[in-house]
């Protein structure tokens, strides 16, 4: 019987009393609570949860530990294809669409001032026959709602606090919480971002860069409508972005902005008063969407890029920024995550965690299968970006002929829209199902 059978056919009462920690007295005589379980996921943000979710499913009994945090300002993520269908294959789709707007076309705009001009190009998702390229949703709410689930899932355990040490060995993995907590477990899952210490315990490496560039992100509420389509403006402090957002009562027309702008341009606009911000937004966007009013608090991030030498360790493995970072152009970040996870859950499908052995090969296909996704877009996302600012002729040129290419010849144009929302490559078992979305009726502008 595969590992998931043996959880999964546990009674629905047993399986609750798990949540619960196994006492015993720390020297000083007080309670010590301790965990097992069969993968740790270190990191309660997107993608740990996510993580959580999916061995769940796999029928791991799991442990998730991390501070559920949902205060990112003006942070959103556009998910692909691919990504809507991990969650509905996890059930989870229909607890998110409520937060979630469709992004129907792609609007690229060169705003560069560079004497190469490309025109505007727009991209359709009915090119590709889908309804929408993905859907885009606040960071906060797709959290809390992951969170949320995992409370009220039997095989989730779900700790708010923090890990303070790990120990890996063929044997087993344990960490330490920073209460004093101890859990045991014969698999950790690192989610815990771009300081990862799982990473540095199992001694992988980095390579780290950064960019002149800080992300500003808000919500923003404005007059005109978006028609579900997202516009790129390329300007030469980098990419400046609208993605549609789902409206809210009073305010039916809203969307998410990612600009990227210098370190000095950074601290001017957050310096001004929120009317005078707004009142710049809506010149950089050349009006498009009217009037524009923000919906919350300006978010700061500055721009890095990172790449590790390997993504797994013994009994471990890398999931999320643990295992790559990159400017949020294409958005690619938590879409290439999911696909970490779910190709790590293939991994591991029917691999008995008590045998080293068979770890350590799921854990080398994994290490196969990530090393050309991840690679491909830190380089891609390095490339564009560095070509926005580089103000050269030749990086110019080279970056309008090959919008214009991509964008004329039908073939390339459709493959090139697919590749963002769907890679080529083996598809993982939980991005391959593709049921109709389950959409409560929307507010859409
Ligand atoms: C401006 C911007 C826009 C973006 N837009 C998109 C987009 O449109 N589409 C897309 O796919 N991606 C996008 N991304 C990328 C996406 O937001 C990230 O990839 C994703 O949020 C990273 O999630 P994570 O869980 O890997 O890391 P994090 O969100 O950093 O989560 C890691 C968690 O681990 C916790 N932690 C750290 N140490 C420990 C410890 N010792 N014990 C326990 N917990 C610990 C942290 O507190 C944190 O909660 C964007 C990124 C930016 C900056």
């Amino acid at each position: 019987m595969s590992p998931a059978n043996r959880a999964t056919s546990r009674p629905a009462k047993a399986r609750q009393e798990q949540k619960e920690p196994t006492g015993s007295r720390s020297g000083a005589g007080q309670p010590l609570e301790q965990w097992e379980c069969d993968v740790l996921v270190a990191g309660a943000g997107s993608a740990g949860l996510s993580a959580a979710h999916a061995f769940a499913a796999q029928g791991r009994k799991v442990v998730v530990v991390g501070k559920v945090e949902t205060n990112l300002a003006g942070r959103t993520v556009a998910l692909f294809e691919g990504s809507l269908r991990f969650y509905r294959a996890l059930g989870l789709w229909p607890r998110l669409a409520g937060h979630a707007a469709p992004m129907e076309g792609i609007r690229m705009i060169d705003d560069t001032g560079s004497i190469f001009p490309t025109g505007p190009k727009e991209f359709r998702s009915r090119e590709i026959d889908l309804d929408a390229f993905g859907e885009n949703i606040e960071n906060n709410a797709l959290v809390a709602e992951l969170a949320q689930a995992a409370r009220e899932d039997p095989s989730i355990t779900l700790i708010e606090d923090l890990i303070d040490e790990f120990e890996l060995n063929l044997s087993g993995a344990r960490a330490r919480l920073a209460s004093g907590g101890r859990i045991e477990t014969k698999f950790i899952v690192a989610g815990e971002g771009r300081n990862s210490q799982a990473r540095q315990i199992a001694g992988i490496t980095v390579t780290t860069w950064s960019y002149p560039q800080i992300a500003l992100t808000a919500l923003l509420a404005h007059d005109k409508p978006h028609h579900q389509i997202s516009t790129e403006w390329h300007k030469r402090s980098g990419p400046f972005t609208f993605v549609p957002l789902r409206g809210r009562e009073g305010e039916p027309c809203r969307s998410s902005l990612v600009w990227l702008v210098s370190p000095r341009d950074a601290r001017r606009l957050q310096a001004l008063p929120p009317e005078e911000l707004a009142a710049e937004i809506e010149d950089e966007s050349h009006g498009l969407l009217g009037a524009i009013r923000l919906d919350g608090p300006l978010g700061a991030f500055p721009m890095g890029a990172m790449k590790t030498s390997r993504v797994t360790g013994m009994r471990m493995a890398l999931i999320g920024e643990s295992a790559h970072l990159f400017p949020p152009i294409g958005a690619q970040g938590l879409n290439l995550t999911l696909r970490d996870i779910a190709n790590l859950v293939d991994c591991l499908d029917g691999v008995d965690l008590d045998e080293p052995e068979e770890i350590s090969r799921a854990l080398e296909r994994y290490e196969r299968q990530r090393a050309r996704d991840i690679g491909l877009r830190v380089r891609g996302i390095d490339i564009l970006n560095r070509s926005l600012l580089i103000h050269a002729l030749p990086v110019d040129f080279a970056r309008a002929f090959a919008l214009n290419f991509f964008s004329a010849i039908g073939p390339l144009r459709r493959a090139l829209m697919r590749e963002g929302v769907t890679p080529h490559g083996p598809t993982p078992k939980l991005m391959r199902a593709r049921p109709p979305a389950r959409r409560p009726s929307a507010t859409r502008s």
